[in-house]
């Protein structure tokens, strides 16, 4: 959201995404042999400029998380903290990119070509939706079925639209994807209405940023708690698309992508809730819950979700499943800031 213009290089990835967007994409895959029982629909929710220094869940000092946490202690079953889920950019595009694409961050030129995961799950036996308050720049890209752009800007307008898409019985399986403001404030000129959680401190920017992470929280326990009251098989999994620095180092360095890559746009934290009609339907999302201990990041999400669905067309890859019996930890790419992918390890990261 909000960006900063594009490059030459995003302005080049976008034009070859409208290529193959207009391309008819035909499935040409396997299906999983109880493909037909595993219903149950799954929200992904994406978030915004999030890191995880700033979530109490992982540690924070101030208690940014208290009603995820409640639900966390209330639910302790249907619950994934991921110890470690990594961005694979400092911005949004590649991470967006990441996230829906079917290619790892490693593969990172040959997203554009590759349909998303949401238009294969699409095309297979999914409805797709996606809900926001503003029109992503990946909207159609992503190709649900139906866009739903709320009317007012806030987060919280979006659960309602979410409690209406769940209500239509007519389609069994869902993809619901949700593109979140967040905490995309500081630096735009977004207006929020969320209320002050925090006791103020003498730094009212990071009062402000930990105000917008107990908002986001406040919202995804509304969604755990519709996911939880459901009778229908329903999963929801929550990543911000990076994190975000507040002068953290005193070199005046606050958002995103604005010079070296740094542990607080990096480091995310990402949760996932199901309830027990889902955990019925798809045992595997145990497996999910045992890898959650291994660094993980967005180009684990497409191929999961597919492993979770049963749906393998040609671009899946079983090694990134996490619900895979077969997933292997591999080491995280990130994207440089000239949308070259680097190892994790052979990064210069500021922590
Ligand atoms: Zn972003």
């Amino acid at each position: 959201m909000s960006f900063t213009l594009q490059t030459v290089e995003e302005a080049k990835i976008l034009a070859e995404m409208k290529e193959s967007e207009k391309k008819r994409y035909l499935f040409n895959g396997t299906l999983d042999p109880g493909f037909r029982e595993k219903n149950g629909s799954i929200i992904l929710i994406v978030g915004e400029s999030s890191r995880r220094a700033s979530w109490s869940l992982y540690g924070y000092k101030r208690k940014t998380n208290v009603f995820m946490k409640a639900m966390c202690e209330k639910y302790p079953d249907n619950y994934i903290l991921f110890k470690d889920y990594r961005a694979t950019g400092q911005t949004t595009y590649p991470n967006l990119m990441s996230i829906f694409s079917v290619m790892p961050a490693k593969e990172f030129p040959e997203m554009p070509r590759h349909p998303s995961f949401v238009r294969i799950l699409k095309n297979v036996a999914y409805r797709a939706y996606f809900i926001s308050t503003y029109q992503n720049i990946f909207m159609s890209f992503i190709g649900a079925d139906e866009n739903i752009i709320a009317k007012s800007g806030d987060d919280d307008s979006l659960v309602p639209e979410l409690e209406q898409v769940l209500e239509d019985k007519k389609h069994q399986k869902k993809i619901i994807v949700m593109h979140l403001k967040g905490s995309h404030f500081a630096f735009t000129d977004y207006n929020y209405s969320y209320a002050d959680y925090i006791f103020p401190s003498d730094n009212p920017m990071i009062d402000k940023y930990d105000n917008s992470i107990v908002n986001t929280d406040l919202f995804l326990k509304k969604i755990a708690d519709l996911v939880m009251k459901s009778s229908e098989p329903l999963c929801m999994w929550y990543m911000p698309d990076h994190g975000e620095n507040l002068n953290d180092f005193g070199d005046g360095n606050l958002g995103h992508g604005c010079g070296s890559f740094t542990c607080f746009e990096l480091e995310l934290p990402s949760i996932i809730f199901f309830n027990n009609a889902f955990l019925e339907k798809n045992p595997m999302i145990r497996n999910v819950s045992r890898n959650s201990s291994f660094t993980v990041s967005h180009s684990n999400v497409s191929q999961t979700i597919m492993g979770l669905s049963g749906i393998y067309p040609r671009e899946y890859r079983k090694t990134y499943d996490l619900s895979s019996d077969e997933y292997r930890y591999e080491e995280p790419y990130v994207i440089d800031c000239d949308l070259f992918p680097v190892k994790y390890s052979k990064a210069t990261i500021q922590e």
